[in-house]
C-alpha cells in the first residue's frame, strides 16, 4: 500500500478534490481537523499546550481558544515554532496510527494544508498538489467562508507560494474551473495503483 499526501493553498480545492478521492473509495486523512480535535482531546498534548501558552489557551469548557492563540503566536515565530513542535509530531504519529488501520486498498490519502512546511511529505510515498489561480482561490474562500479579501490575503500571505509546492509534487491538480476534476483525479487514481501494485 502506498501513503500519498495532499496539499495546496487555501482555497484551491484540497478538500473538493479529496471528496472525488473518497467515492472511487480511498480512505482520506484529514491532517488539519485531525490535529485540532488532538489538541482537544489527547491528554499529552493539551498538556504540552498548557505548558507553553497557559490556561487561557482553553476556554472554561475546554475547547482550544483559537482566536486568542492565533494572536498569541502571529508575529511570534518563536512561540509558533515551539506550538509547531508540540504538534506536528503528534499529528505525524495519530497518522501513521492510522495509516496502519487501513486495509483493502491500493493506497491512502493525507490532506494537509502544510505537508511540505511541517516536513510530513518525507513520511509520505507521493504527493499531490491542488492548485488554482490566486484570485480564483480568494473568491472561492470569501464565499465560503464570508471573510473579507484582505482576511483571505492574509492567510495566504502565510502559506508558502503555490508554485514552489508544485514544483515538489509528483502530481499537481489543476483547479482552474476551465480544466475538468474529475478525469485528473482519475488519471492520478490509475497511476497511483499501478505505482502501488510495482512497489
Ligand atoms: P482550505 O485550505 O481553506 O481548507 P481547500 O483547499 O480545502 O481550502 P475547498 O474547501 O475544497 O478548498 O474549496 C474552497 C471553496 O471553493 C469551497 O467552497 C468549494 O466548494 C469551492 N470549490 C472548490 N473547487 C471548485 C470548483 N472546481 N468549482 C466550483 N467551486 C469550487
Amino acid at each position: 500500500m502506498l501513503h500519498v499526501g495532499i496539499t495546496g493553498g487555501i482555497g484551491s480545492g484540497k478538500t473538493t478534490v479529496c471528496k472525488v478521492f473518497k467515492i472511487l473509495g480511498i480512505p482520506v486523512y484529514y491532517a488539519d481537523e485531525r490535529a485540532k480535535w488532538l489538541m482537544e482531546r489527547q491528554a499529552s498534548l493539551v498538556e504540552g499546550i498548557l505548558g507553553l501558552l497557559g490556561q487561557e489557551a482553553y476556554t472554561a469548557e475546554g475547547t482550544l481558544n483559537r482566536a486568542w492563540i492565533s494572536g498569541k503566536v502571529f508575529g511570534n515565530p518563536g512561540l509558533l515554532s515551539q506550538l509547531n513542535a508540540l504538534v506536528h509530531p503528534a499529528v505525524a504519529q495519530d497518522g501513521l496510527d492510522w495509516q496502519e488501520r487501513q486495509t483493502g486498498c491500493a493506497y491512502t490519502l493525507k490532506e494537509a494544508a502544510l505537508l511540505f512546511e511541517s516536513g510530513s511529505y518525507l513520511l509520505l510515498d507521493k504527493t499531490i498538489v491542488v492548485t488554482a489561480p490566486l484570485e480564483l482561490r480568494i473568491k472561492r474562500v470569501m464565499d465560503r467562508d464570508g471573510v473579507s479579501r484582505q482576511a483571505v490575503q492574509e492567510r495566504i500571505d502565510q502559506q508558502m507560494p503555490e508554485e514552489n509546492k508544485a514544483k515538489k509534487a509528483d502530481y499537481v491538480i489543476f483547479n482552474d474551473g476551465e480544466r475538468l476534476l474529475i478525469p485528473q483525479v482519475l488519471a492520478i487514481h490509475q497511476a497511483l495503483i499501478e505505482a502501488a501494485q510495482a512497489k
